[in-house]
């Protein structure tokens, strides 16, 4: 399921995501150009590599996204800094975004771990804000070491329910409309009501 893409311009709801994140950051769009064997999802390692073979380094900060009418959200992210100072996005992008919005963000540097995205909602709907909370309990769910043994099936239950809540959102649905499995209850009062006791 897709989801979000590079947001088309900088609108307040993505100016205020990053003045929480990085106050006074300046964000800008880079045309997305692979390194040749960058891996879609290292951005950290392809950025080390890059600068073993050609200098530079690596510079982090957060990758904005945008969901239209639903969230925007900022990933942890590195883009290569050549050696004249040129901000360079090397790590080619599963969807085919051809450029992104960047905003470099010095005070955190990688450190191997994992950093869940940021995400705000744009409306003020239960089904947004239980993608967005249920988004962070996988995360949450694979680091969570005191639950190893029962991990693999939360894990899944919590995919199960994201993949739910996605397709609803997609389908313009919201709170108050009948849920998407068809019981003819609203979400809110049918997997809303379920959801909502599960991520407790
Ligand atoms: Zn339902």
């Amino acid at each position: 399921m897709y989801t979000t893409t590079t947001p088309a311009r900088i609108d307040s709801s993505v100016r205020h995501l990053i003045e929480s994140l990085a106050p006074g950051g300046q964000a800008s769009y880079l045309d997305v150009r692979p390194e040749p064997g960058a891996a879609f999802d290292g951005c950290f390692s392809n950025v080390r590599a890059k600068s073993e073979r050609d200098g530079g380094r690596m510079l982090c900060g957060w990758q904005l996204w945008e969901w239209p009418r639903v969230l925007v959200e900022a990933e942890f992210h590195a883009v290569w800094l050549s050696p004249g100072g040129q901000m360079e996005e090397i790590t080619p992008k599963r969807h085919g975004e051809t450029s992104v919005l960047f905003v470099p963000d010095e005070r955190c540097g990688y450190e191997g771990k994992v950093v869940d995205n940021v995400r705000v909602p744009l409306d003020d709907d239960q089904l947004i804000h239980h993608f967005i909370r249920v988004s962070r309990a996988i995360v949450e769910a694979s680091a969570d070491g005191t639950r190893a043994g029962d991990r693999p099936k939360r894990i899944a239950s919590l995919r199960r329910a994201q993949r739910f809540v996605g397709h609803s959102i997609h389908a313009g649905l919201r709170e108050h409309d009948p849920c998407l499995c068809g019981s003819g209850s609203r979400y809110r009062r049918c997997h809303g009501c379920e959801l909502e006791r599960a991520l407790g």
